[in-house]
């Protein structure tokens, strides 16, 4: 089994409840959503097989020093049957950390007991033109016992059923819930008033809320 990967190296995770984090990123090829906000390239790349990966990656890096290996795309899941080979060569060398855009709940089940920590998305029918809640439901219950967080990037289109169906979901699977404002480039696509509002209004309906912007971005980081 061989997987596309479009490009392996060492940053900073500028996302999320482990930001200022070092993480190896691995960013697999392809996806099986097309969201319009979409600004990463992950069509081309080199065939790998779990041991070329597991080869490059020790040769070139001292797995150790990262906190963790971030599993990144496109969409990971879609090589869950490389995975299923990959990440048993690494596990107890660093943590596996797996961002992803929580559509995919039976390829995760192949895989779960060998991921620590998952950044689940939830998308907003407003920023995807796509209606995936449900399907982030059956994501995330796959995710019980698993470190996770569920990660929501808004813009100014963000309805109040979109604040009332994902403070739904973090209440159902007791998960804290990432605000991330869409970027335009280096720049937020809202005003940090916008942000405080959005902020205000869900966290009057659930207390597990953070606000985090794309933290890579001002550091001027991949
Ligand atoms: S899920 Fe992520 S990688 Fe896939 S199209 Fe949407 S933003 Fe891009």
């Amino acid at each position: 089994m061989e997987a596309k990967i479009n490009e392996i190296f060492s940053s900073i995770q500028g996302e999320g409840p482990v930001v200022g984090y070092k993480q190896l990123f691995i960013r697999f090829c392809g996806c099986n959503l097309g969201c319009s906000y979409c600004d990463t390239e992950f069509s081309t790349g080199i065939l790998y097989s779990p041991k070329s990966l597991y080869d490059e990656i020790t040769l070139k890096y001292d797995l150790s020093t990262f906190h963790s290996i971030s599993l990144t795309g496109g969409e990971p899941l879609l090589s869950y049957k490389f995975l299923q080979e990959f990440l048993p060569m690494v596990k107890g060398q660093t943590k596996i950390y797996l961002e992803t855009n929580a559509t995919m709940y039976k390829e995760l089940n192949e895989i779960k007991n060998l991921i620590d920590i998952v950044s689940a998305d939830i998308k907003l029918p407003s920023s995807t033109g796509k209606n995936t809640f449900e399907l982030h439901e059956k994501f995330l219950c796959e995710c019980k016992g698993i470190d996770t967080f569920a990660k929501i990037v808004f813009d100014e289109n963000i309805t109040e059923e979109e604040v009332e169906k994902s403070v739904q979901i973090g209440r159902k699977f007791a998960v804290e819930l990432v605000l991330q404002p869409k970027m335009n480039g280096d720049k937020m696509s809202v005003s940090s008033e916008f942000c405080s509002k959005i902020l205000e209004k869900f966290t009057k309906k659930y207390s597990k809320v953070r606000l985090i912007p794309q933290v890579h971005k001002f550091l001027d980081v991949r």
